[in-house]
């Protein structure tokens, strides 16, 4: 039977050399950087002050809202500071740094209880205090996603098992790992959300780990093998591959009764609700010129020149820095930045700046585009002083500046034409700026 897939989409190298590894653990730093803005929403609020003494796996800030989230520390030690520190987006945030005293001591576990036995509230409740976010990348409150609002009935949960992102092992080599334990998580989740059928979505790229998969699959569990191609992990082609059913533009997956999580949060779960241990390690790739590379379970907060040191150290012909993987991920150029529990991988790469030519017209954007659009549209507008009215169903994947063979940075212009919408919440009266795109596209 051929794999699944969506339309669209473009088949990138994949270079996932670092699955041939066993999952590691990182010494723990001197110091770890907990930055207040860690998950998708409101920052958290510091239930911490500076002298304080945390151990492992204690609370050290709680949501401030319905989508923010608790962040515990990773390590025993003593708050040394709460200030602004080098984040991956480029500012400096909120963190609360924590000096290591090296003695692991653990706080203690929460109060476990037999999964079956729980309520789905139960279960939401214990996913929540656990600080438990997407680990796919958007660092979404997991909780939020396990409590559908009234009126909105969750049948399948899907587990995003793709991986899609060149270089990225991370999800491959921990299901290979922890089959087992990701199968319960998913059954866990599936009974927060009173979902009917779990359905895990895996490329056929990774055949050891879709077998460890399939050993476990039921009548109720199922195991779809995809086909390989990005952003075949994008929700939406996802969701459409595995069970044929569309999101509507600007629609969300409970618009079609499906839930989608990923494989690293749905350990996350198991590991919150079975063992009681709250999210505040990962595992992380760490790929291409790395002198060490493979896949480590990192504390949240470890500083990216500590991992590089842990490693080997920087080779020298390195000149890029990715948090993530090279489609979606964020440059980094500050080597204080930590690691968050959303940095699925850390990739040191070495390339020349692409030199941009004027746009040939040849559609090539548009052709892989997974969302339908017209990609070159947002370019063209932007430069007649427009914006480009479809960019919001844009999910920012990059096949389209991928392919461009003018060397576009397609994706800058449709991030520039949703800021411009979303100010001017439809479209730009004629004759208005744009906001001004500097000389490098960013
Ligand atoms: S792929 Fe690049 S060159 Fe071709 S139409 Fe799109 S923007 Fe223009
Ligand atoms: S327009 Fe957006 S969704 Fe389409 S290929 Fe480009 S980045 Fe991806």
């Amino acid at each position: 039977m051929r794999p699944a897939t969506f339309a669209g989409g473009v088949h990138p190298a994949q270079h996932k050399d670092s699955s041939a590894f066993s999952i590691e653990r990182l010494p723990a730093a001197e110091k770890v950087y907990l930055h207040l803005s860690n998950s998708c929403g409101a920052p958290s609020k510091a239930v911490v002050k500076k002298g304080d003494a945390v151990l492992k796996g204690s609370i050290i800030a709680e949501p401030d809202g319905r989508i923010s989230a608790f962040i515990h520390s990773p390590v025993s030690g003593v708050v040394e500071d709460i200030k602004k520190w080098p984040h991956c987006s480029g500012k400096k945030l909120e963190a609360v740094i924590i000096q290591n005293d090296f003695k692991d001591e653990p706080a203690p576990a929460g109060n476990i209880k037999d999964p079956s036995l729980l309520a789905p509230s139960q279960i939401s409740e214990i996913v929540r205090n656990s600080g438990i976010v997407g680990l796919g990348g958007a660092a979404f409150p997991a909780d939020v996603k396990l409590s559908p609002p009234p009126g909105k009935k969750v049948t399948t949960l899907i587990v995003n098992a793709c991986e899609c992102e060149p270089f990225l092992t991370a999800d491959e080599s921990l299901i290979r790992e922890k089959a087992a334990d990701i199968i319960e998580g998913a059954k866990i989740a599936a009974r927060a959300l009173s979902a009917k059928q779990i359905i895990i979505g895996i490329e056929d790229n990774k055949p050891d780990a879709a077998q460890e998969l399939l050993n476990r699959s039921s009548e109720r569990i199922k195991v779809k093998l995809l086909k390989t191609k990005y952003p075949q992990g994008g929700e939406k082609q996802l969701i459409y591959a595995v069970s044929g059913k569309k999101v509507p533009m600007c629609g969300l997956p409970l618009d079609v009764g499906v839930a989608v999580m990923n494989v690293g949060t749905v350990f996350a779960v198991y590991e919150a609700v079975v063992k009681g241990k709250p999210l505040y390690e990962r595992v992380v790739t760490l790929g291409a010129y790395f002198r060490k590379p493979g896949n480590v379970i990192i504390p949240a907060g470890t500083r990216l020149e500590d991992i590089i040191n842990f490693r080997g150290g920087l080779p020298d012909n390195v000149n890029k820095i990715i948090f993530g993987g090279p489609m979606m991920g964020q440059a980094v150029c500050d080597m204080d930045v930590p690691v968050s529990k959303a940095t699925s991988g850390i990739l040191l790469l070495w390339g020349e700046e692409r030199k941009e030519y004027e746009c040939l017209r040849c559609l090539r954007c548009a052709s892989v585009c997974p969302m339908g659009l017209m990609p070159r549209e947002s370019f063209a507008l932007y430069k007649a002083g427009k914006a480009y009215d479809k960019a919001m169903n844009c999910m920012e994947c990059g096949a389209c500046a991928y392919v461009c063979p003018s060397g576009i940075p397609l994706i800058q212009y449709l991030k520039l034409s949703k800021k411009n919408l979303s100010m001017s919440n439809v479209r730009l009266p004629a004759g208005r700026d744009l906001t001004p795109l500097s000389k490098n596209g960013s």
